[in-house]
């Protein structure tokens, strides 16, 4: 089975995140989702609730699975017998990061990393725009399906209380 992650914080998961996703289930047999813990990133979201979120976004991709992972991303892809990493470009910037993660991963594990550019109308968006709307009570529609509305603004109205 030809299987790939695509491995990231997905502080939460975005419209940005699902058009790769979607795009790399038409290419691979298998992708696992992989919310990765170990980040020094102060995330808003708890692993559960990050994990909740995507399976809630990718419910009808048959050939999606999420997982977590508080190690490394090399060792992850191996146990679960992954030979390929999927991650998204957006620009340049994107670029340059991801191209020398992408000779470490090579390096250390034999792992091919398949860069999908975005697709235009998610050039702009993030997690962290999508974090900066909610928090200022803005409207996050055009950012994630319309199940994590709630889930997203309901963290925010409680950080306030
Ligand atoms: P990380 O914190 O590891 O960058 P993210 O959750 O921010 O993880 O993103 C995971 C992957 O999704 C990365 O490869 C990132 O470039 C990609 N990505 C995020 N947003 C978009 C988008 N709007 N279009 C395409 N790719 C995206």
């Amino acid at each position: 089975m030809n299987k790939a992650i695509f491995p990231g914080s997905f502080d939460p998961i975005t419209y940005g995140h699902i058009d790769i996703i979607k795009r790399s289930a038409k290419i691979f047999d298998e992708i696992i989702v992989v919310v990765l813990s170990n980040c020094d990133k102060n995330n808003v979201f708890s692993v559960e609730e990050r994990i909740q979120m995507i399976e809630i976004a990718t419910k009808d991709i048959n050939n999606v699975i999420v997982k977590s992972c508080s190690g490394l991303t090399t060792e992850f892809a191996i146990a679960n017998n992954a030979k390929t990493l999927i991650r998204g470009l957006r620009n340049s910037t994107d670029f340059d990061y991801e191209h020398s993660l992408a000779e470490i991963y090579n390096v250390q594990a034999d792992l091919e990393t398949v860069f999908l550019a975005t697709s235009k109308e998610y050039n702009y968006l993030s997690s962290t725009v999508v974090r900066e709307f909610a928090a200022y009570k803005g409207d996050i529609s055009n950012f994630v399906p319309k199940e994590l509305i709630s889930i997203i603004e309901n963290k925010y109205n409680n950080k306030e209380s």
